[in-house]
């Protein structure tokens, strides 16, 4: 294999690229500046040892733990459950949760081969028996898999009384008119409408 043809094929197993765009990107890194080509492929060696899993939460961190972990002003009450590590950036950057956070790794989903095994709720269960939880909040995403295992969290908490156990609401987009919402959007809308 020559060196431009396993560039493509490293290029082509990035998620969203497929050869086209990967031989695409290749030609352009053949003929763009050697000094972001090094830069690039040294961010890419190095990404790994720079950022990695939080050893309490599970998500990206440069430090351990994380600052959001690590922040005495956050509510220690609050744990919301997300599937990916990026959810988290997300549920920050709308500012509207102060709690802390546990990033499961995924959702269960059998058809991909990824059973409760795979996923981070033995750490989950410890997390909560250890510490001053009052709310659970469910972040999986609105799909089936996100479902079963919000189905699955509410299971494996089902004799903590103590504990409320909340999702979050399926909303519809805010500006957005009725008749231009998708019947399942709508639909759970319904189904998580709460008292005004
Ligand atoms: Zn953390």
């Amino acid at each position: 294999m020559t060196a431009l043809e396993n560039l493509v094929q490293n290029l082509a197993r990035l998620p969203g690229i497929g050869p086209k765009s990967a031989s695409r990107l290749a030609y352009h890194l053949i003929k763009t500046d050697s000094a972001y080509n090094k830069q690039l492929g040294l961010n890419i060696a190095t990404i790994q040892e720079q950022v990695f899993p939080c050893s309490i939460c599970g998500s990206f961190t440069e430090v351990d733990p994380c600052p959001i972990c690590d922040d005495p002003s956050r509510d220690k009450t609050q744990l919301c459950i997300v599937e990916q590590p990026q959810d988290v950036i997300t549920l920050q950057s709308s500012g509207a949760f102060d709690g802390l956070y546990h990033v499961l790794g995924g959702a269960i989903s059998p058809l991909d081969g990824i059973g409760p095994e795979n996923l981070s709720f033995s750490k989950m269960l410890k997390r909560i028996a250890e510490g001053h939880f009052k709310e659970i909040i469910i972040a999986t995403n609105p799909t089936e898999e996100g479902d079963t295992t919000a189905l699955y969290i509410r299971h494996l908490l089902k004799d903590k009384k103590e504990l409320s156990i909340t999702r979050l609401a399926s909303g519809l987009p805010i500006g957005g008119d009725l008749e231009y919402a998708d019947r399942i959007t709508l639909a759970r809308s319904l189904k998580g409408r709460i008292l005004f």
